[in-house]
């Protein structure tokens, strides 16, 4: 068979194009592939996403927080936008707690319960059989009673859970004598009362009126065994920025033990811990 010369340059050459053709458009659209990637990893990551608890959806209102509070760390910035205090209390409407159950509920100025709120396993807390709170939470109290006993004092439930209605009660009594702005800084508003937890208590400390518990001989005794049982002191001295109250020396919150303890190990208010998870 007679094959020609000029076919067989004819075929190569149309073979060598078909080649050169596959390799450009494999290699540049590897180079491209490696543009998008270099351009994805040159894109600055905005300094607020190195946290854990940054949420993308809230980056506006960092930037707004951060301008008029240039000098507070990132960490502040994130958290407090994340708690909702970078505008003043009871500005914005307040938000729904998701499980009003749960042992872990953070209620404050911020976020409330629904109106018919009533914790479902209220049991009297002691002896003199006037306060109740949930019953793990009572359980709780008595054993940390009993340490305190222990070391020589008796703590009493002072004030513990609170309806809502009596709650609204409390407060526009208070307002009708000191006004609305004085009675925000010291009394929730009815759903945003932590007392209607049922995990939370005003103690008073053997021989002292609770709201001066704290200049008992066995406040320092009592403070540190809280977190043993499972509570923690929920508006700290100092934090009033943070938790919207003045210095309660007296209501502790039940949290259970571990929790408890992350909370005091982690040295926030339990309203900064919630905003960091
Ligand atoms: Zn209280």
């Amino acid at each position: 068979m007679k094959i020609r010369f000029d076919r067989i340059i004819l075929v190569l050459f149309i073979c060598s194009g078909i080649l050169a053709g596959g390799y450009y458009f494999l290699t540049s659209s590897n180079l491209e592939e490696a543009e998008i990637e270099e351009e994805i990893e040159e894109e600055p990551a905005n300094e607020f996403a190195v946290l854990s608890y940054y949420h993308e959806e809230l980056l506006d209102d960092y930037i707004a927080y951060q301008e008029a509070n240039s000098d507070y760390s990132l960490e502040d910035i994130v958290t407090h936008v994340n708690m909702g205090i970078d505008e003043p209390f009871y500005t914005s409407e307040a938000i729904l707690v998701e499980d009003p159950y749960a042992i872990d509920v953070l209620v404050n100025k911020v976020y409330c319960f629904p109106d018919d709120f009533v914790p479902e396993d209220l049991v009297y807390v002691d002896d003199y059989r006037d306060q109740q709170m949930c019953e793990e939470a009572a359980l709780a109290f008595q054993a940390l009673n009993e340490a305190c006993q222990e070391e020589g004092f008796t703590i009493y439930a002072y004030s513990a859970y609170r309806s809502i209605s009596w709650q609204q009660q409390i407060y526009d009594n208070m307002v009708s004598i000191y006004g609305e702005e004085r009675t925000n800084q010291t009394v929730s508003k009815a759903t945003q009362s932590e007392h209607h937890t049922g995990l939370a208590v005003d103690v008073s400390i053997d021989g002292c009126d609770y709201n001066y518990c704290h200049e008992s001989e066995y406040y320092d005794t009592f403070y540190d065994l809280l977190e043993d049982y499972g509570f923690i002191l929920r508006y700290p001295e100092g934090c009033e920025d943070l938790t919207g109250y003045t210095y309660e020396s007296w209501h502790i919150r039940y949290l259970g033990v571990d929790l408890a303890k992350e909370v005091v190990a982690s040295g926030l208010t339990y309203d900064e811990f919630v905003a960091r998870q």
